[in-house]
């Protein structure tokens, strides 16, 4: 009986359960077809197209994207797995959850307009190969991290004389958080402020940092360096600073340069290009995972995981350039509680503070670790910084609360700006502009995408009065009228009683007006490791480690508790170089 029994489960097994897997037409609901399908992205729709033959997807592609340019190339490789192996339970790529999550919403919605569901598809067995290979490689200089920082290092090593300098780096793509700011660069005495009559200074600079409470001498040589190196961006580079300036919050004069297309794409693919030109091999889906020492505990290396390999680099110089910590947010709640996941991040996928744990455990010194920057006007749903706000850096809006009422000055530093916003009610603030000003701002030319997809989800309203801009968003109309009626008088009367913005004031009296809805989100961690001015990495007992150096937002100490704006892009250029410099001269030692 029991005999008969398995007998008839082995035939049950063999014949009724499932179908072979070659004959995926006979099972399947999906009819054949090119289809395309939507999923919400970090910016907005993610469109793609997949094609079905037999119940397979034999091809897809991305159709449109908002998506950022790094984020975006995350589309593609969930379309690579998913063709694969003909199955959606694909890994999502880190860091890019929200466009890995599109991407397969989109396939899902193709197979619904195909007549199925995921379970139509018969997944395929892809080479898991078993055991990675090891590759063992020995260069002069690994730089770890093609961000900003790390481009800058390894073309200025390349320039100074190194032969050998290769880049690993972790994301499919290049460009880090780089590549997704605003990338203007303070530049203390630049031609613009010339033109306009604004004085300015490197020690006006270096005082406006300091105020955050750096280390002196980093930032002394972030000021000195500031404006040649924004020059050397464009004459060495090819870096187009367009004919404006920006004046962010903290800085007492308006100096910050703006790249063309008011975004890090220019600053990005203009350094990838240079780095290539220059023969340095970048070696993308690669992540470092550990430095190599020495038994002097000199780093002589690092360890990788890269896709289909792993690989220890030996090398003379190790360069860290991989960015911060703010998607992490273990390590950000072990610095600062507050800053739990309840808050959502601006930045890139990929910036998990991978370097710091790296240097920390070859006993690196870490520093300001509890100073994280929230950026004030960020996607309240998503964290995407929000380019709207550029109108806000020219100085032509007004904040206020649900309430219609101002609380903060305008162009208050950022933390002191987020840190007001999360009093408010809901967390969340509006911006006042008109139509004009964002055009005059350059919002709607450079930044379009957002903007219609902005006003699509209701964050971002239009109306030709402010009644009913104000009731459009939820804001107490009546306040509102009556909180811009006061502005106008303090714009005509030539000061801000309330909060006394800086800069020049604008009115807000010409229809159609905007009002955007915004929120804080982790934008830029401050600490990381501790570098001297040469950017040798030290240790905890205040000595150089061998071989170790760090440039970019890996490092601490030059921020203090509050990075101000456009400082980012001078730290990562002039410590970059000065990195590459000074690898170029002690391995030719
Ligand atoms: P910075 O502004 O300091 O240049 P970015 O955020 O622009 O920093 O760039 C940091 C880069 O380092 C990103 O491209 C990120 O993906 C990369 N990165 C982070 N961790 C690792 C790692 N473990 N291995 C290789 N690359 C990494």
């Amino acid at each position: 009986m029991k005999r008969f029994v398995v007998l008839l489960l082995s035939i049950f097994l063999l014949f009724g359960c499932g179908s072979p897997a070659t004959d995926t037409s006979s099972t399947s609901n999906l009819t054949d077809g090119t289809y395309e399908g939507v999923g919400q992205g970090k910016n907005g729709d993610v469109k793609i197209s997949i094609t079905i033959e037999n119940g397979e997807i034999v091809d897809g592609k991305v159709v449109e994207t908002k998506e950022t340019a790094g984020y975006a190339s995350a589309s593609d490789v969930i379309l690579e797995n998913v063709i694969a192996s003909n199955s959606l339970d694909v890994d999502i790529v880190t860091g890019s959850t929200m466009t890995s999550e599109a991407t397969l919403e989109a396939i899902k919605d193709c197979l619904a307009q195909a007549g199925g569901s995921e379970a139509d598809l018969i997944k395929k067995e892809v080479g898991e190969a078993g055991k990675k290979e090891l590759i063992t490689e020995e260069h002069q200089v690994v730089v770890v991290g093609a961000g900003g920082a790390g481009l800058v290092a390894a073309i200025e090593a390349k320039n100074h004389g190194v032969e050998d300098v290769i880049i690993i780096e972790k994301m499919p793509f290049v460009g880090g958080n780089t590549l997704i700011s605003g990338a203007e660069m303070a530049a203390p005495g630049n031609h613009l402020q010339e033109a306009e009559g604004i004085e300015d200074s490197a020690d006006l600079y270096y005082e406006d940092v300091l105020v955050a409470g750096g280390d002196p001498a980093l930032v002394r040589v972030l000021a000195d360096n500031s404006l040649e190196d924004s020059k050397w961006m464009a004459d060495e580079i090819g870096v187009i600073w367009i004919d404006e300036l920006m004046f962010f919050g903290g800085h007492t004069v308006k100096r910050s340069l703006i790249p063309l297309g008011n975004r890090g794409t220019e600053l990005i693919t203009k350094l990838e290009a240079k780095a290539k030109d220059l023969g340095i091999k970048i070696l993308l889906n690669t992540a470092a995972t550990e430095l190599i020492t020495d038994d002097s505990g000199a780093v002589v290396g690092v360890k990788a995981e890269g896709k289909d390999a792993d690989y220890e680099f030996s090398a003379k110089a190790v360069i860290l350039a991989t960015g911060g910590f703010g998607n992490n947010v273990e390590m950000r709640v072990k610095y600062d509680p507050s800053v739990d996941d309840s808050i959502l991040s601006t930045n890139a996928a990929g910036i998990d503070g991978d370097g710091i744990v790296m240097a920390e455990a070859v006993g690196a010194d870490l520093v300001d670790m509890e100073y994280i920057q929230l950026y004030p006007v960020c996607h309240p749903e998503t964290g995407a910084l929000l380019y709207v706000d550029d109108v806000r850096l020219f100085g032509a809006t007004i904040i206020v609360n649900e309430e219609g009422e101002r609380f903060v000055e305008e162009l208050e530093t950022r933390y002191v700006m987020s840190m007001a916003v999360k009093e408010q009610t809901g967390s969340v603030a509006y911006e006042l502009m008109t139509l004009q000003a964002a055009i005059d701002a350059g919002v709607l030319e450079n930044h379009k995408a957002e903007v219609d997809d902005l006003m699509e989800n209701g964050f971002l309203v239009q109306a030709d009065t402010l009644e009913e801009v104000a009731e459009l968003m939820g804001v107490d109309p009546d306040n509102l009228v009556a909180t811009v009626e006061k502005w106008n008088s303090y714009v005509d009367g030539g000061k801000d009683l309330d909060f006394n913005k800086r800069g020049k004031l604008f009115r807000i009296d010409e229809a159609p007006y905007w009002l955007l809805k915004f929120a804080p989100a982790v934008h830029h961690t401050m600490g990381g490791v501790k570098i001297d001015p040469s950017t040798h990495v030290i240790n905890t007992e205040g000595e150089i480690i061998p071989g170790l150096y760090a440039a970019g937002e890996v490092t601490g100490g030059i921020h203090g508790n509050n990075r101000l704006g456009s400082v980012a892009i001078a730290d990562i250029v002039v410590f970059g170089r000065i990195a590459g410099q000074t690898v170029a001269k002690e391995i030719a030692e």
